[in-house]
């Protein structure tokens, strides 16, 4: 059985347990109940899931945002980078955060990088406007130095509740630092590409980097490979 199938048969589980479970419920509300008795944990647990689950849109995550100075990136940067695309996206592609241009403009993936990616999208038959686009972090680090622990901790949380807003279908992370961040594991790209896994019940393909492809081309045949799984998985609806 592949990594993909099981990820898939893992989220119909799940979400046939959650139906079991509402109807359950449903039936309890019927027989006149108000409530059910939960551990404190199981609140806790259920209260993160509902935090933004839907109710949040990109605008009031942004709102949130506002001119953040929630880490030190905030004293070198020219513009936060939030993301960009459709806010009902079935693909969200997760990167590791701005660069040089990206700080300039305010938008993601807008250099070199971007170019290549914006190609490989088309590979597959999709555009930038098809998809949702994202950093692990916002703002642009010095000398685009990878992003430090408090930085991602200050950072994340706003991508993860995007993510939620957007509920996509699939994610694509894009090198090691999205992979890891999303899927909090330290094994190597290396042997986390091409193999699904999940994030919140969502599908994660983690491939190489654009900018590691554009730097070792001969990767490139990997990423077509993953992006064939991707756009199978994408076709499949
Ligand atoms: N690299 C990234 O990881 N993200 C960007 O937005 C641009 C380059």
């Amino acid at each position: 059985m592949t990594g993909q199938k099981i990820n898939t048969d893992f989220s119909r589980e799940l979400f046939e347990i959650a139906q079991d479970l509402q109807g359950y419920l449903e039936y309890l509300k019927r027989l006149g109940y108000k409530g059910v008795p939960l551990s404190e944990g199981s609140v806790k647990t259920l209260e993160q899931m509902n935090k933004g689950a839907g109710d949040e849109t990109l605008e009031m995550i942004r709102k949130d945002l506002g001119d953040c100075r929630r880490c030190k990136l905030h004293k070198g940067r020219k513009h936060i980078v939030f993301g960009m695309g459709n806010p009902r996206a079935q693909l969200v592609l997760v990167g590791e955060g701005p660069g040089y241009e990206e700080d300039l403009h305010g938008l993601p993936f807008v250099g070199q990088a971007g170019e290549l990616l914006t190609k490989i999208l088309k590979a597959i038959h999709l555009e930038r406007e098809d998809v949702y686009i994202g950093n692990i972090i916002k703002c642009r680090p010095p000398k685009n130095r990878n992003p430090e622990p408090e930085e991602i901790a200050a950072c994340f949380p706003f991508l993860q509740r995007q993510i939620r807003a957007i509920r996509p279908r699939l994610i694509c992370a894009l090198g090691t630092f999205a992979a890891q961040t999303l899927l909090q594991t330290q094994t190597p790209i290396s042997r986390l590409r091409g193999h699904f896994q999940a994030y919140e019940g969502i599908p994660v393909l983690p491939t190489y980097h654009p900018a590691f492809l554009l730097r070792n081309p001969a990767k490139k045949r990997d990423v077509w490979e993953d992006m064939q799984k991707l756009q199978a998985a994408y076709e499949q609806g």
